[in-house]
């Protein structure tokens, strides 16, 4: 019997032999470097048809959370365009090549999120590409640890405000003439909405903003049939971490103080994606997922 994400298994025990290593890598770091490899479904997830014929636009679509759900998609049935920084081709090209085996067409489109004109372009290319739009999950984010209010930088709080909330309002207002009665909208919170860390103010404060932007935008496109929902992750094991996500001492027990007691893997995330981008959440707007290991939510 093969495994799959349907596999009966007790999820305090699943991946626990996975254990994070202290490791750093140069932001925005690489899924090709992270010891021990990151699950991103590429051996488990099976489709079952929930988004034939679908046309995505997933940023940070290269490695972690993202290249998950982009995996997820393609064997779903849905076609893909990929958004990443230019450094990480290589973690992009090997996602790419997962959403090519899985028969459907990829696009892969390269460029900064803090850029608005790259932002748009990449809507205008993933809508000429794939022929349309109707999945749009604004993934990419920036998270750099900071201790002390008086030593953050206004540069890393105007790049942080503006990769994880600009980039998400630029590229949805100019996915939005596009998309048909029935798509979906996703954008990748995180606990830290809820329960910040004390070092991580400026990305905590984005967090709440992307929840709050998805619960206000999700009242005003309901009634136009597109459905605007989140997903909250927390401790996931990804190269955002290792890239000054977290001090360096953090690393080693990422994950620890969930209820199930460990860290979570992309490919856990999927399945969230999943469920908000298909036709079966036709009854759900406006809702955060939270896929974080059992810690309590608002
Ligand atoms: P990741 O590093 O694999 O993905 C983040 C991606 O963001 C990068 O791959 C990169 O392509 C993209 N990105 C960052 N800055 C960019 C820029 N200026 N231009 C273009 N792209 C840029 O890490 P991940 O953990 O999978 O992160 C995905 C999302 O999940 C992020 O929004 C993150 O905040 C969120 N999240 C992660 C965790 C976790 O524990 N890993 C927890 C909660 C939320
Ligand atoms: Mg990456």
């Amino acid at each position: 019997m093969s495994i799959d994400q349907y596999t009966f298994a007790d999820p305090a025990a699943l991946y626990a032999d996975i254990q994070p290593k202290k490791q750093r890598q140069p932001e925005p770091g690489l899924d090709a470097e992270l010891d021990p490899t990151a699950d991103l479904g590429e051996k488990t997830y099976r489709g079952t048809g929930r988004l034939t014929g679908r046309k995505a636009l997933i940023t940070g679509a290269d490695s972690g959370i993202g290249a998950a759900t982009a995996i997820a998609f393609a064997r779903e049935g849905a076609s893909v365009a990929m958004s990443y920084l230019p450094s990480e081709e290589e973690d992009a090209q090997r996602v790419a090549g997962f959403i090519r085996e899985a028969g459907v067409t990829v696009v892969t489109v390269p460029g900064d999120l803090r850029d608005a004109a790259y932002c748009r372009a990449l809507v205008a290319q993933t809508v000429g590409q794939l022929g349309g739009l109707d999945i749009v999950v604004n993934n990419g984010g920036k998270q750099i640890f900071n201790e002390d209010l008086t030593t953050l930088t206004d540069e890393q709080f105007h790049d942080t405000f503006t990769t994880n909330v600009y980039a998400m309002f630029w590229i949805t207002k100019a996915a939005l003439p596009h998309l048909p009665a029935g798509s979906a909208i996703i954008n990748t919170t995180s606990v830290q909405a809820y329960s910040p860390s004390a070092n991580l103010v400026d990305y905590a404060s984005t967090k709440a903003t992307i929840n709050t932007f998805t619960k206000a935008l999700a009242q005003q496109l309901a009634p136009k049939g597109i459905r605007v929902n989140a997903v909250a992750p927390g401790p996931i094991w990804t190269p955002l971490q290792v890239s000054d996500g977290q001090p360096q001492d953090k690393i080693a027990t990422f994950g620890e103080e969930t209820p199930l007691g460990r860290m979570g893997q992309p490919a856990e995330l999927a399945p969230a994606f999943v469920f908000l981008a298909s036709a079966e959440s036709s009854y759900v707007a406006g809702e955060t997922l939270n896929v974080n290991g059992g810690m309590p939510t608002p």
